[in-house]
């Protein structure tokens, strides 16, 4: 059974100079990422909501760092799905293909697809509040290991936090001016394991189809998008997109 079976979807894929893809935390459910929740841990008691301000970080920095430096072991483990390797293949068809994420577990780019436009930053990232100076997982897990009472600290002395968004904060504006240019440009648009309900993401497929863009859906549930879309794919990323790129190719092919 085809995925790819209408006429209309066919003829956008075959002209498509540009994809834009969002994906969000479904793909990374995929890959086993949990939600972090109920427990063992000095933060059980805070819910992830707690944890996740700059007031929080402040205020409690073992607590908050000893959360995250144990979200950041989990996903340094992780491992990309089969939903990740078949965007790195659909990224070589179109002339212009972006990939924005809500996704801060950097497997798009564990998969082998860097250029990556992250939303909510990167978990596998740090940096000094202080002077700026940016560690990588590596860096950061040296550092982790030997802080005093459990508080990371850059050799200048300021706190070394998760180069994630929190609550309160505003999105990296260089990530969010790609996103809405990639959306408004894209030929086609594919909205991946996302219920596209928190702004800039619920915005995205929506600009892209009132700019002309093919809208594609890939989730096993119904979101707020389903009924706008072109094309519902449902089901798992993993499985679905696959198939999609086989057939996108054979479709090129004909
Ligand atoms: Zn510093």
């Amino acid at each position: 059974m085809e995925i790819l079976n209408s006429g209309k979807v066919i003829e956008y894929l075959k002209r498509a100079k540009k994809i834009a893809v969002l994906t969000g935390a479904g793909i990374s459910a995929e890959s086993g990422i949990p939600t972090f929740r109920g427990e063992n841990g000095l933060w059980t008691k805070l819910s992830p909501n707690e944890l996740a301000s700059f007031e929080a970080f402040y205020n409690n920095t073992a607590i908050v760092s000893e959360w995250y430096n144990h979200r950041r072991e989990i996903i340094e483990d992780s491992k990309p799905n089969h939903g990740h390797y078949a965007l790195v293949e659909l990224s070589k068809i179109p002339e212009v293909f972006n990939l924005i994420t809500q996704n801060i577990d950097g497997l798009h780019q564990k998969a082998g697809y860097t250029d990556v436009i992250e939303l909510h930053g990167n978990i596998l990232e740090s940096y000094c509040i202080q002077c700026g100076r940016r560690y990588t997982s590596e860096e950061f897990e040296e550092i982790y290991l030997n802080a005093m009472n459990h508080i990371p600290r850059c050799n200048c002395g300021g706190l070394i936090r998760p180069d994630v968004v929190w609550f309160g904060e505003s999105l990296p504006s260089e990530s969010i001016e790609r996103a809405y240019q990639a959306s408004i440009n894209a030929d086609v648009f594919l909205s991946i394991g996302t219920s596209a309900q928190v702004v800039p993401a619920s915005d995205l497929p929506r600009y892209a189809k009132r700019n002309g863009a093919l809208l594609i859906e890939v989730n096993p549930n119904r979101t707020v998008l389903t009924d706008t879309v072109d094309l519902w794919l449902q089901g798992k990323a993993g499985e679905i997109l696959p198939k999609f790129v086989e057939e996108y190719r054979a479709i090129l092919e004909t």
